[in-house]
């Protein structure tokens, strides 16, 4: 079994605090691995390397900074089936999905290759008499991150390449559920160039975490994850003065017009809310029919989809999903559809018997569907995170709109109709982030900003895309006056431009 390590100042470093988490393959059940879990020490390590190496890679201009990022790129695509096999072993989902994964990082590692463009400062010539004004953008110094199991590759990815484009050093705090690419990546990082110290990842739990959240020499922080955690994350690194962005749980709806394409509209609820197992912070976990014919007809033609989804071991690419990625993930599903059940939902289609053939201690949960779902039951107002997905009938569109602004959390959304006024009016009133008009998975492309509304994210700004460039810099402004010689006495009012 392998022992897996920590990676700080350009090299792995074995775990020294005595506590271990097992890693665990999903696909068949079993331990793979031994994670070290960091203590303060450990964590204080990685910080010290950071700090050290953090003002000469400030220095580098920003253009050779780039220039690691796009080396970084090429070592990505060169290693990207291996990358896809540890991550697709290590987390359950399909290799063809963990290649989306990785595509989705790199495609925010594009984006800040172009630093030296993002970083630009304005200036105004002759603000006054004499006088020029300017702004400069400069890194904030050592950043973290805290990151999920559920996309190994593309979150560590969507936190670090930005910052350290701008400038910054990194410590990532990767889930200890998935530990193996992100220490993949940081070597990887080095090889193209990035100087020691520059990104660090550090393995753990708790500790960890709070280790980080109480360093003072770490400015700011970036979490993904669970609600509950990231308003933990969010108020205790607030408190300890950092400049904190959390993203958190979700309960993301696809709202069904009368007028929807139905063939279109029952794939994306397929791949939307059964891809990755469920396991995604904007998959589709209810579906919203406005009146009793489009729900009746669209529960005669989910049912046969979800009673035929191929599911299969994380190494079948013709399989639609693969496992779960904990057997305490696939407990705590089941036990929601037992829930769903005792609350009084209509379960059209029941996956909890399913057992994958020669893979018998897989984390495997077949799809779960259920109808008649009502907004006062747990399974609805709970973010259940696996492959079930529920319908709620809504009699208007009125009421469907309202159901989606009602729910606390509202990181995705997607309308399916044909009528444009229809999906003008929603995207203008859902109380939502991030919305799909006929497109399931609204997760913005890379230049865009990723985030969610409500309870759904805490912080101010959304991740990649310009507001990534934004959290990880502080501007500065100098008002400058040239020729220096000019003389024009004390005053002792205000100055202005005048
Ligand atoms: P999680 O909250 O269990 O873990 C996230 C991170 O927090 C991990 O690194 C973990 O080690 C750490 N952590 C766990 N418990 C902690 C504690 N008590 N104190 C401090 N740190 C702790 O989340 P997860 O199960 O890994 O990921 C799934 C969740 O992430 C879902 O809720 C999903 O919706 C959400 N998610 C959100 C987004 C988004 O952008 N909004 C993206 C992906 C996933």
């Amino acid at each position: 079994m392998q022992e897996l390590t920590h990676f700080i100042g350009g090299r792995h470093v074995a775990g020294t605090s005595g506590r271990f988490t097992e890693g665990w393959q999903p696909m068949t059940g079993e331990q793979i691995s031994q994670v070290p879990l960091a203590s303060k020490a450990e964590v204080r390590a990685a910080v010290e390397n950071a700090k050290a190496a953090q003002p000469a890679w400030a220095a580098t201009n920003p253009q050779r900074r780039a220039r690691v990022l796009m080396k970084f790129l090429q070592l990505l695509e060169r290693d990207n089936d291996k990358l896809a096999e540890v991550l697709a072993r290590e987390h359950g989902k399909t290799i063809p999905d963990a290649k989306g994964d990785i595509q989705r990082g790199v495609e925010v590692v594009e984006f800040a290759c172009g630093v030296p463009h993002l970083m630009k400062g304005e200036f105004t010539d002759g603000a006054g008499p004499n006088i020029d004004v300017y702004s400069l953008r400069q890194p904030l110094g050592v950043v973290a991150g805290i990151t999920p199991f559920n996309f190994p590759a593309m979150i560590p990815m969507w936190k670090f390449a930005p910052a350290i484009a701008c400038g910054n050093a990194f410590v990532l705090k990767p889930s200890e559920r998935a530990p193996s690419v992100p220490l993949m990546l940081a070597e990887l990082f080095l090889e193209a160039g990035l100087p020691p110290g520059i990104l660090n990842v550090v393995n753990g739990d708790k500790e960890a975490v709070d280790a980080l959240l109480d360093d003072p020499d770490i400015q700011a922080i970036g979490f993904v994850g669970s609600t509950a955690i990231a308003e933990y994350v969010y108020a205790r690194g607030c408190a300890t003065g950092k400049r904190v962005q959390c993203f958190g749980g979700a309960k993301n709806h696809l709202v069904v017009m009368p007028d929807a394409d139905m063939d279109q509209t029952v794939d994306a609820l397929i791949g939307a809310g059964y891809g990755s197992a469920g396991e995604r912070c904007m998959a589709v976990s209810v579906a919203v029919p406005v009146g009793e014919k489009t729900a009746d007809e669209l529960m005669r033609r989910l049912i046969p989809r979800v009673e035929s989804l191929k599911i299969g071991p994380s190494t079948d690419s013709s399989a639609d999903y693969g496992p779960l990625v904990t057997a305490q993930a696939l407990e705590r599903v089941r036990g929601y559809v037992d829930l769903g059940v005792k609350e009084g939902a209509t379960l059209a289609v029941d996956g909890r018997d399913f057992r994958m053939q020669g893979y018998e201690k897989g984390f495997y949960l077949g799809g779960c569907l259920f109808d008649h779902v009502m907004p006062d039951m747990r399974i609805y107002k709970e973010e259940i995170f696996g492959p079930v997905l529920s319908v709620v009938r809504a009699k208007t569109y009125e009421d469907a709109l309202r159901l989606c602004n009602d729910h606390e959390y509202g990181n995705g959304v997607a309308i399916f109709t044909r009528d444009g006024d229809a999906a003008r009016d929603f995207a203008a009133r859902v109380q939502v982030g991030m919305i799909g008009v006929n497109v399931p998975i609204p997760v913005p492309i890379a230049y865009y900003t990723f985030g969610g509304w409500k309870r759904s994210a805490f912080g101010d700004l959304n991740q990649h895309g310009p507001d990534a460039i934004r959290f990880y810099t502080r501007t500065k402004t100098v008002t400058a006056r040239w020729p220096s010689g000019v003389k024009d006495g004390a005053s002792f009012v205000i100055p202005t431009m005048e």
